[in-house]
């Protein structure tokens, strides 16, 4: 597939490309990763937080959140923004909000996210946070005991993070690895390549050695044809990275012992080795590059690429496992669109017509009230046909909550992140192997709103 310029970003001047692991090097099968975290989160909420036991038999349905979506913690409520923080979405428990109620509550709100008492979904390994939640909602709505709404969010972050700290959920996908990971035998032949171009390679990630050790072992290793091993291929390993504090603030470098994974104080250059821990400035100064030259990869619209961008000045590529689909169902959808497009365009002349026979009539005009009849008349059947359209294009989307990178017609708050903060996107990393590593990628010229009008008269 394609990979989507936000930005110029010529490849040549890139001498470092640094890598995440988790759902950017080693694909997962989110559905089944997910689902693994959901029972496991579920379980300990009934045995570590006192929750009804009901709650252990809840069914994990993935389609009940998107990346993207926020936690709002005080209302109980999963929320779609726009880019500029306005609320176009909402679902309480299982329940859309209707649009009355969700004016009522969100009208004069523009969610700002370091707002504590949101939550947003920035990952894929979020996704199995934001269905608990809501299905816990749901359940207290029934009348199960359990916290109030910011409690429950509490509860269900921390189990969520529980059960991906003690070890729970990897002892499980470790146990049969095919089913949770998803190999890609292009990504090691890019990364040869890349090798081969001269560019040094690096890994950032937040997983301990011993799980990218073993993930990496699978998803990379048997699929190399000119090493043996990942470990010969990337010029610094840097394990429980703790991003975005990687990006944020000071932290020292354990280095690690490969074979027996024991590790050590560091005081040295971490130019090239295996470490654990550290931050970012002292790297880039053993580098001795730039931030301009160094490309760094990754799934986590926040840990990944707002707070590289916020803090240092490398450039950023973002991976959107959810984009694949996105694409295929706008292709589905594109029929739908241009008639909603070509309908809206009438609906406006229609308006514009109305209005300037409001006008007339201001003036001292008589006006033509056979045409004003016709014209109410077709602008009602535009209405009707209008809202059919939509109906049928939002079935061609996420049942619950549509597009992932649009709320309504404006663009979702996800996407907004995207466009500011990610230099390039794709679906995945192998997404780079139809670009020689000499690419110069280019955005389109965007058009402005009086650039948009000028083209239509042409
Ligand atoms: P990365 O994407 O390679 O930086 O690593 C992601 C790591 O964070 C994986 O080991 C995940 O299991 C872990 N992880 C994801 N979500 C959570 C969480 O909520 N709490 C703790 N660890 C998490
Ligand atoms: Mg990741």
């Amino acid at each position: 597939m394609s990979v989507f310029v936000n930005r110029s970003l010529n490849l040549k001047q890139i001498a470092m490309i640094g890598f995440d692991m988790d759902y950017t090097l080693v694909r997962y099968d989110s559905a089944a990763f997910e689902a693994l975290s959901h029972g496991h989160a579920a379980r300990l909420l009934v045995s570590e937080y006192g929750y009804p036991a009901e709650v252990a038999n809840l069914q994990y349905d993935p389609q009940r959140a998107l990346v993207g979506l926020v936690i709002d913690k005080r209302n109980g409520n999963l929320l779609k923004l726009s880019r500029y923080g306005k609320v176009k979405m909402a679902t309480h428990g299982l329940q859309a909000l209707e649009y009355r109620e969700l004016k009522h509550i969100y009208e004069n709100v523009a969610v700002e996210l370091s707002d504590p008492a949101f939550m947003p979904l920035d990952t894929l390994f979020a996704i199995s946070t934001g269905v608990l939640f809501s299905q816990l909602v749901d359940l207290k709505d029934k009348g199960l005991p359990l916290p109030d709404f910011a409690g429950i969010a509490a509860d269900t972050a921390a189990a969520v993070d529980m059960v991906h700290r003690n070890g729970s959920i990897k002892k499980v996908l470790r146990a049969d690895l095919p089913r949770y990971v998803i190999q890609d035998p292009l990504v090691p032949g890019l990364l040869e390549r890349y090798k081969d171009y001269g560019k040094k390679l690096m890994i950032i990630t937040n997983s301990d050695y011993d799980y990218t050790r073993d993930l990496l072992d699978y998803a990379l290793n048997p699929f190399w044809k000119k090493h043996t091993s990942w470990r010969e291929v990337f010029d610094v390993v840097i394990t429980l990275a703790d991003k975005p504090r990687f990006f944020e603030r000071t932290g020292r470098f354990l280095k690690i012992d490969a074979d027996s994974g024991l590790m050590s104080n560091y005081e040295g250059s971490v130019a090239t080795g295996l470490y654990q821990g550290g931050w970012f400035k002292p790297l880039q100064q053993d580098l001795g590059l730039d931030g301009r030259e160094i490309l760094y990869v990754g799934d986590h619209i926040y840990g990944d690429v707002v707070s590289i961008k916020k803090r240092c000045d490398w450039r950023t590529a973002l991976v959107l496992d959810d984009l694949r689909g996105e694409l295929e169902n706008l292709k589905a959808a594109s029929g739908l669109q241009a008639d909603i497009d070509r309908l809206m365009e009438r609906k406006s002349q229609i308006e514009a017509t109305l209005n300037r026979m409001d006008l007339e009539r201001y003036e001292g005009h008589r006006g033509d009230r056979k045409q004003l009849e016709a014209l109410f008349d077709e602008s009602d059947s535009i209405n009707a046909e209008i809202s059919e359209k939509l109906q049928a294009h939002r079935r061609c989307f996420n049942p619950y909550w549509g597009e992932v990178l649009r709320a309504g017609q404006e663009e979702s708050r996800y996407a907004g992140q995207l466009d500011d903060y990610a230099c390039i996107y794709m679906t995945q990393v192998s997404d780079l192997y139809d670009y020689s590593p000499k690419t110069y990628f280019r955005p389109r010229r965007r058009l402005m709103a009086h650039e948009q009008d000028i083209t239509q008269c042409e």
